[in-house]
């Protein structure tokens, strides 16, 4: 096994030696695939100086120039497509179909950046005062920090990274150390697509190149994506040295099932959203609240669904892969045993899951488990499990389950089932959670929206792409101008007022 994943700085990997590495696992197998560098303070450094000396050029360079490569970036991406999700499977352990959903989504990232000279465009005022005109630009910040999660490795980054590079900045990224490969073939594609040396830079690393990105204070601005305690430290620290911070972290979503709901589609949703991708996915649904007396029909319904679930290596075409490392395994695994332990009825147990295939015995997998009577002081509904652990807690009505999701220290996503467009549109409005679905259980947002939690899922202000995201990338400035003809008067020097 001699796979180095090194670093990506100036257009070109990082020749020099790593003082640490970390491996890199096939999740499915268990088997160590690679050794990816983890970078000092002084590789981050590196790829800072290099980042803003590419700045100065590419800020520089015309919008039209800029997304004359963005539309080549988009080809290439298009064209490697199956390169990338291979990629993506091979170190995250997800199936290849769903790797395929995380490339279209981040994609569409991409597509949005494409149209950087509309989205920056400013506002003009004429004759603000006599022969006095304002206009306003939006200019970029210097070098971005991009530091992302190991379950979208490619998505995620690519939520920022576009529209970063759009509108003039250069970009630093720092990918989950326990699946790096991909965006090292992306900054390759970057190359391919004739973006000029130092303006996308890839630093692999843990804690001590993020705290590196966190302090130097030539990064103007972090984007992070990861759980709720890092995401905490990371607005804290990264603001306390003067940076403009977006920091997304955890989840835990809950659907709410009204009576009338389409109960096949319910089902349908729960699963879908509650089990693939393992449950490692920020919008996955993991509480379901069922408004009495849907519970029993609706268990049974889901329960039948979860029986035929597959289990397998990513690149087969089974329904779920395994779960990233064999410490998350074992601590999911943990929370499936509290939920016994505190007295949830485990309707579907998936600690020991059958895998057929002699290869995959080693691999960290868990099959889909299903909670009923779950209680809101139990560790499985308080706390983010990043599993395949669905946990149905029952209530008499709309009120409660509101008060639950409201209640609830996480507000990322959120879904409600009905067929009363009524108590869906009360619901929209009185939910204290980020992003909604009406009968949609996973609704992330397209990328010309803004995606983004609410209270534990978000530090910051700002969501990531869309229109916030432009506005994160850049600063305004505005500007007034007066232009009269020479027989302006002489001095004054009152505060200046329209006139
Ligand atoms: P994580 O917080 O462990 O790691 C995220 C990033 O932070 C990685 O790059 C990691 O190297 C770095 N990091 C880890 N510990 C650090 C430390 N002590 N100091 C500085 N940097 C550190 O998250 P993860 O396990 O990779 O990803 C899963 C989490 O991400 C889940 O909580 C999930 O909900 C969340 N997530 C949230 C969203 C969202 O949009 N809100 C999207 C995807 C994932």
């Amino acid at each position: 096994m001699s796979n180095r994943i090194t670093h990506w700085i100036d257009g070109k990997f990082y020749a020099g030696p790593a003082d640490r590495t970390g491996p890199v696992f096939n999740p499915a197998t268990g088997e160590q695939t690679g050794t990816v560098d983890l970078a000092s303070t002084d590789v981050v450094d590196v790829a800072v100086s290099v980042a803003v000396a590419a700045g100065k050029t590419w800020a520089q360079t015309s919008l039209t120039k800029r997304v004359a490569v963005l539309f080549e970036f988009r080809e290439l991406l298009n064209a490697r497509k199956d390169e990338v999700i291979a990629l993506i499977t091979a170190e995250h352990g997800k199936t290849l179909e769903d790797a395929r959903g995380e490339l279209s989504r981040g994609q569409e990232a991409v597509e949005f950046a494409c149209g950087i000279p509309h989205l920056m465009k400013g506002s003009y005022s004429e004759g603000v005062s006599t022969g006095v005109d304002v206009y306003s630009i939006r200019q970029p910040l210097g070098v971005v920090g991009i530091i992302s999660p190991f379950n979208f490795p490619a998505m995620v980054p690519m939520w920022f990274f576009p529209i970063a590079i759009a509108t003039g900045n250069t970009v630093i990224v720092k990918p989950s150390e326990k699946d790096p490969s991909v965006v090292n073939y992306i900054a390759e594609l970057w190359k391919e697509a004739g973006l000029p040396d130092g303006v996308f830079n890839v630093v692999h690393g843990d804690k001590e190149s993020v705290d590196r990105l966190l302090t130097h204070p030539d990064v103007k601005a972090i984007s992070f994506v990861g759980s709720t305690p890092i995401a905490k430290y990371i607005y804290e620290t990264g603001t306390a040295h003067g940076k403009r911070v977006q920091a997304l972290g955890g989840a835990k979503n809950h659907m709410v099932v009204l009576p009338d709901a389409d109960l096949d589609l319910a089902a349908d949703s729960a699963v879908n959203a509650g089990f693939g991708s393992a449950g490692e996915r920020c919008m996955a649904i993991s509480a379901l609240v069922a408004v009495e007396p849907v519970a029993d029909e609706l268990i049974a319904k889901i329960a039948q669904r979860v029986s035929t679930l597959t289990l397998g290596a990513g690149v087969t075409n089974s329904d779920m892969g395994p779960l990233i490392s064999a410490v998350h395994r074992d601590k999911v695994r943990g929370y499936i045993d509290a939920g016994v332990e505190a007295g949830a009825t485990l309707v579907v147990d998936g600690r020991k899951p059958e895998i057929s295939d002699e290869a995959l015995s080693a691999g960290y997998f868990l099959g889909a488990t299903l909670f009923d009577n779950v209680t809101p002081d139990m560790s499985i509904y308080q706390e983010e499990i990043f599993g395949p652990v669905l946990c149905v807690i029952r209530v008499a009505t709309y009120e409660e389950a509101l008060k639950l999701v409201n209640e609830h220290p996480y507000g990322n996503g959120t879904a409600i089932f009905t067929n009363d467009g009524g108590a869906a549109r009360r619901f929209q409005h009185e939910v204290q959670v980020g992003m909604v679905g009406i009968n949609v259980p996973i609704p992330v947002p397209m990328a010309y929206y803004s995606f983004g939690g609410w209270k534990a899922s978000l530090f910051g202000d700002t969501h990531a792409h869309g229109a916030e995201g432009v506005h994160f990338f850049t600063r305004g400035k505005v500007v007034t101008s007066r232009w009269l003809d020479p027989s302006h008067g002489g001095l004054n020097l009152g505060f200046p007022t329209n006139g």
